[in-house]
């Protein structure tokens, strides 16, 4: 295989220079005969990446793990999580870091190769991952990017050209993911797990390098960390509940200490608004559902806290009671930023005491009525009115009309805002689904082409997005959503 590479990679691995307990060094696997699959220029622009040199034999290479840039050093990630209340040692058992590329004005982007063979923490997997839920991945990524909440991102999906077995031989896919970083709660909670102080000062100070440098100069950074972390979190999740997003496994090695938007499984968007709503195949209880997120997050955090707390403070109860009082601000940093959001979202350009209230009210009515998450608030904001005739709707249309009028800035302005909150087009499941299927089973990646260039302006009315805009038929709905393991 030859190695010369022509895309420009500039590759540092810093994760690498960390206490050797946080990481295992591992290449990936050979694959025999792997093929580009989709590919994101735009993203390869913004790394510093010649994405036409790239497509000319190079990706197929680098993004299937056959080929490793120079400068980047992969490995497996240790960490551990709360699975569904549970405490488990895990680390990455299929995905390796292959390091940061530096893009030319110096940021830094983690690249993760995901479904690239054996680790030593594989348990029992295999290591590897199927094309179709890479392909959701890359989709709804990228999609959540578009609708401008924090995410990894994808950069691109190759064939391996290997099956992979689950209920039944699948093709098997690399998914090449790019984040701010891959730390994670999880991350923390395994090495306050191991018991070496100096190896959690070591991965606190690496986060903080990356992602709050002006906190390295704090009094006490790690509190300033763990306070940093919960507006990132918090904010996270309030963005989440604004677009209708479930995530669907929120164990703490799914929350990243960079506040992005990691590990899409089983996630999916609501159609009818309820706050029950839950489609994991495996969150049988619950736990994780629409309703639930913002508590679920608070929960991870306190985890996160937990972690800290022999860096936070020499003294036990000091520390105690400093990271209890930094957990103590969540709901109301979540309801802050959650009631900031639902402002715009109802063109509210001040704010009233009684805004919560109204847009509450407004979620009765659309849980009563099974009403469209997504085309409820589009209707608001294109003709200021729902098509429903039940009192309590009218009299909250009545409310809301007297509340813009109420207002200092002019309705166009209040319009405009809406326009800007209240996405058209998000990833609908029944059309995810639809998508996946006629790539991974007959081949034809046009669907998914389609959907993913409609979700990239997903505020737009275009004729592109027109047909994404149809919630699913009874007959189309999706109940269920799987993990890609
Ligand atoms: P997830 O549910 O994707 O967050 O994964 C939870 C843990 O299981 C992580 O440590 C993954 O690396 C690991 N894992 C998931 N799928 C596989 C697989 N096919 N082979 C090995 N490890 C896996
Ligand atoms: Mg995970």
């Amino acid at each position: 295989m030859s190695s010369s590479f022509r895309a420009g990679w500039h590759f540092d691995n810093s994760y690498a220079a960390l206490p050797g307990a946080l990481y295992v060094r591992q290449n990936p696997a050979r694959r025999a005969l792997p093929s580009l699959v989709v590919f994101n220029a735009a993203l390869a622009r913004r790394l510093g990446l010649d994405g036409e040199a790239l497509q000319n034999g190079e990706a197929a290479r680098v993004f299937s793990g056959n080929a490793v840039p120079a400068g980047a050093a992969p490995l497996a990630q240790a960490y551990a999580g709360h699975q569904f209340g549970g405490f488990t040692m895990l680390g990455d058992g299929r995905a390796l870091l292959l390091g940061e590329q530096i893009a030319p004005d110096g940021a830094r982007f983690d690249v993760q190769l995901k479904g690239a063979g054996r680790t030593p923490f594989s348990r029992r997997g295999d290591g590897n991952a199927a094309l179709g839920p890479m392909l959701r991945e890359y989709l709804v990524s990228e999609a959540m990017h578009a609708l401008g909440i924090p995410t990894t991102r994808s950069l691109a999906v190759v064939a391996t050209g290997e099956p992979v077995y689950r209920e039944s031989a699948l093709p098997g896919a690399v998914l090449t993911r790019v984040a701010a970083s891959h730390i994670r709660v999880g991350s923390f909670e395994y090495a306050r797990g191991i018991g070496e102080l100096p190896t959690l000062k070591a991965l606190a100070d690496y986060a903080i390098r990356r992602h709050h440098p002006a906190l390295s100069g704090a009094a006490n950074p790690y509190l300033g960390l763990l306070h940093a972390v919960i507006e990132r979190q918090a904010g996270l999740v309030a963005r989440w509940m604004l677009v209708g997003f479930i995530h669907g496994v929120m164990n703490t090695d799914n929350v990243s200490i960079s506040g992005e938007t990691i590990d899409y499984g089983p996630c999916a968007f609501m159609d009818a608004y309820h706050p029950d709503t839950v489609f994991s195949s495996i969150d049988d209880q619950g736990r994780y559902a629409y309703g639930n997120q913002p508590a679920i997050g608070q929960w991870n955090l306190a985890r996160f806290a937990e972690s800290l707390l022999p860096l936070i403070a020499a003294e036990p109860e000091t520390a105690l009671k400093l990271a209890a009082a930094a957990i103590r601000r969540f709901p109301a940093v979540y309801e802050a930023a959650w009631l900031n959001g639902m402002r715009r979202k109802l063109g509210l350009l001040d704010a009233r005491a009684d805004d919560a209230a109204l847009a509450a009210d407004l979620l009765a009515a659309m849980q009563a009525h099974g009403l469209d998450f997504t085309n409820t608030f589009r209707a608001l904001t294109e003709r200021q009115t729902i098509d429903h005739a039940a009192p309590d709707i009218q009299t909250w249309l009545t409310r809301w009309q007297a509340r813009l009028d109420n207002q200092p800035a002019p309705r166009g302005e209040a319009l405009a805002a809406m326009r800007q909150a209240n996405p058209v087009i998000i990833p609908r499941n029944h059309q995810v689904e639809a998508a996946l299927e006629a790539a991974v089973n007959d081949g034809d990646l046009a669907p998914f082409l389609c959907l993913h260039a409609a979700l990239a302006r997903p505020y737009d009315d275009t004729r592109e997005n027109t047909p994404y805009r149809a919630p699913p038929l009874p007959s189309e709905r999706v109940y269920q959503t799987f993990c890609g393991t």
